[in-house]
Parts: C-alpha cells; structure tokens; sequence
C-alpha cells in the first residue's frame, strides 16, 4: 500500500480504538476561574488506623511498588497523594442518608463479591454531592480513597447521590441541575487549589486511561489485568454539559 494511504490507515484505526480526541475532551482547562463553593465537614470520615491499614493492604495488592515506598508508620500521612485527575461518579443510591451509609465502614459487604475478592477495604470517596447541590467532603482531597481501579493513587472522587444521568427515563433518581452546577464549582475549587490536575473523566471513561497511546496513560496503575469493571456513571450528558460548562470558565 503507498505511504499516504497507510498514514491514513493508522488513523482511522486509531479513532476506531477509541480516538484520541475522546480522551481530550477529559483534559481540564490550565487553569479556571476560582469559587469557594460551601463544603460541609458534618459527614467526614474519620481516617482511623485500621483505615490506613486497609487501604495499605489494598495498594500492596493492586499497586505493590507504590506500597513498597510507602513508610512503615501507619498514619494518614503515608497513604497522601499527589491529585491529578478528578473522578465524577453517581452512587446508584437515591438518597444522601442511603449513600453516607454506604461508605461509613471500613471494610466492604459482604455481598459485593469482585470487589471483596479484590481487598476488604471499603469504597471511600473525597466528596459527594446531595441532590439539591449540598456538598460534602468525607476524605480530606489528598488521601488515598479506593473509588476507581487503576487511578485511586492520583485521583479525587466526587459522588452525587442519584442513579441516571439527567432526565434518565427510568431512574428512580436521575441527576439534577443543582448537582451540575455544584460540581462545577467544586471542580473549579479544587483546580485552583491543586494545579497539577489535568484530567476530569466519568468512572465509565476510566480505562481510557489504559491505551497506551494515551497521554494520560502513565497515571493508570492495577496489577492484576483481570480486575476490571464496566461502569456507566455519571452518565454522557451529564459529562458533556459539566465539561461546557468549565470550558466557559476559563479565566
Ligand atoms: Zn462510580
């Protein structure tokens, strides 16, 4: 085939592979205009020492260099990261009170089988997001929360208690406008407060994150190839107005 046409090719394969124009729409902006939106510390986590552990055992599992570098102490400290990308999430839970609950114990049910067969820490996640827009923050920004396999070491998650994308014929609890607007603001927040996040993803974008063509794909860290899910939050159009809505905010 002649030179121009294999270029061509390479191309279409390329964008047939999931595209790299998909994965820049993940990109933040380099920088947002600032907001102080009111974040609630009434429902924080308390990062206890069993917490620590866990969350130390989960990374020896999934991230064993990463594990290996951290110091014997086990306090909080140890398990601090360096933010680079912010995870948006719904919790498939109607209901803030349904939601806290979810999150409050340190070790995972029981009933979530792939999950438990893969470290007895429970989900945990930075921030989540009621329905009418109130937010809470449950992990402080920079501690490892275990909320998205392979980014957890570098990323922020935001939970918004709902179960379908906005106007979602068929949820019980569709996502609303006051959660979008709410997660603009937070995410201008935190971009002004840590620089270095570059990537803002839907959980059902996450293994973008492993093509290797990507740029992003240094970020993405499991061990174990088999450990993967499939995940449709937040929902695409809540993503697509979220990231409009930030493209605006550029200063
Ligand atoms: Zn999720």
């Amino acid at each position: 085939m002649s030179r121009r046409f294999a270029v061509w090719w390479l191309l279409v394969a390329a964008l047939a592979a999931g595209g790299c124009s998909s994965f820049d729409r993940s990109r933040l902006p380099d920088s947002l205009a600032p907001a102080t939106p009111e974040i609630s510390q009434k429902h924080a986590t308390i990062v206890e020492a069993e917490r620590v552990q866990l969350t130390r055992d989960y990374l020896a599992i999934h991230n064993p260099k990463l594990a290996e570098g951290l110091s014997a102490a086990n306090e909080a400290a140890t398990i601090r990261f360096d933010p680079r990308v912010i995870v948006v999430h719904y919790t498939a839970i109607p209901t803030l009170a349904g939601t806290l609950d979810a999150f409050r114990s340190t070790t995972i049910g029981s009933y979530r089988q792939t999950i438990r067969q893969n470290g007895r820490l429970n989900v945990g996640i930075h921030y989540v997001v009621d329905r009418d827009g109130s937010i809470y923050r449950l992990y402080p920004d920079d501690l490892i929360a275990r909320h998205v396999i392979g980014l957890n070491h570098v990323a922020i998650g935001i939970e918004n208690v709902g179960d379908g994308d906005l106007d979602e014929r068929g949820a019980e609890a569709p996502l609303t406008e006051a959660q979008l607007e709410a997660n603009r603001q937070l995410v201008r927040y935190l971009k002004t407060r840590y620089p270095g996040l570059e990537y803002l993803v839907g959980h059902s974008e996450y293994r973008q994150f492993e093509k290797p063509r990507h740029p992003g794909h240094h970020l993405f860290y499991e061990e174990r190839p088999e450990y993967r899910t499939e995940k449709v939050d937040p929902g695409r159009k809540f993503l697509r107005r979220l990231r409009r809505l930030l493209r605006r905010d550029r200063p």
